[in-house]
């Protein structure tokens, strides 16, 4: 069955079932000119969207619909949970080509509901059209924060430590065994697989750690740790240095370099799409927040390095030697 055989409103009507999963704050959800809500005073509003273009972002022969749905829900929650909020309402838009199924289709939205449901999510609305050849797929997010509370990139200090919350470079990897059609059967190749393909957003992090008011600077890892901490560097004017064997790398990644012979650490500087947060908090503070973080997830921080005054940012190896990182993570336009 194609989109023409139901007509727009026929599939409106198909996939607006389960899309209420927090009809609390609700005035008019799917079916209105515009959806309406409400939001609390003293509250922050985020608002965060995304785009994803077969070809350029995916490739619709190798990604589930299940796994595209929920990847672009998970990549705004991201975002949501780097500036320390709580994710509220979506709206999904998309341009479907002719040779799209329904059923890939509702794969899509099975995929961003399953999602929405454990994060609490609304899916309020969005737009359908017709596509001449790609499927374009839009999530746009709202969260809030409170005003106290918000996390942001600009305001890293001299002297912060610089934590992760979890590994690097997986996701990058996995991306690797997608593009050269390398089997992700195998346990070792499935998580790697997964990490890119069902990145985890880490809103119940970014939540813990905001909620005590010591993170001085937060992101999350979309475009690579050279990058992405090269925006907090950038925006708070500041410099780091970060120590490569403190680099997180899992046991997964470590085998996989070894067969396929890369450096796991140019995939964590460089690879992106991790989807786990990055962020500075004083020195003085560090062990606080480290301890109490392992004791709420039962998983510990990554201390990679610290925040300098130099300007740029350092990587330094087992030997002492220094050299400078350029940012050279994902950009979507530097990289045609
Ligand atoms: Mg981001």
């Amino acid at each position: 069955m194609k989109l023409r055989d139901i007509g727009e409103f026929g599939f409106i009507e198909r996939i607006s079932q389960g899309c209420l999963i927090r009809p609390d704050n609700v005035v008019k959800a799917i079916g209105d000119d515009a959806a309406a809500f409400k939001t609390a005073a003293k509250q922050i509003t985020l608002v965060t969207t995304d785009l994803l273009v077969e070809r350029i972002h995916f490739l619709r022969k190798a990604t589930s619909g299940f796994s595209l749905g929920y990847k672009a829900l998970a990549v705004n929650l991201s975002d949501i949970a780097a500036m320390g909020g709580t994710a509220r309402e979506a709206f999904v838009s998309i341009a479907v080509p002719e040779d799209c199924s329904i059923q890939y289709l509702e794969d899509i939205y099975r995929g961003i509901k399953s999602l929405a449901a454990e994060f609490d999510v609304n899916i309020l609305g969005g737009d359908t059209a017709h596509s001449t050849v790609d499927l374009i797929l839009n999530i746009a997010v709202t969260g809030i924060v409170s005003k106290s509370e918000i996390l942001s990139r600009d305001k890293a200090r001299t002297g912060d430590v610089i934590f992760t919350t979890g590994f690097l470079g997986d996701s990058r990897a996995g991306l690797h065994l997608i593009l050269n059609d390398i089997e992700t059967r195998s346990k070792k190749h499935r998580d790697l697989y997964e990490a890119h393909i069902l990145p985890h957003p880490c809103l119940r992090e970014g939540r813990y750690l905001a909620s005590k008011k010591l993170i001085h600077a937060a992101i999350d890892v979309s475009d690579g740790l050279s990058a992405d901490l090269g925006h907090i560097v950038k925006q708070s004017r500041v410099g780091a240095a970060v120590y490569a064997e403190r680099i997180p790398i899992s046991q997964n990644l470590q085998s996989f370099s070894q067969k396929f012979h890369f450096d796991p650490i140019e995939f964590a500087l460089a690879g992106g799409e991790d989807y786990v947060l990055l962020f500075t908090v004083a020195a003085s503070d560090a062990s606080r927040i480290a301890h109490g973080y392992q004791k709420q997830f039962n998983k510990p921080l990554f201390a990679i390095g610290e925040i300098t005054d130099s300007g740029s940012i350092e990587l330094i190896d087992r030997e002492g030697n220094t050299k400078p990182i350029i940012p050279s993570g994902w950009d979507h336009f530097k990289s045609y």
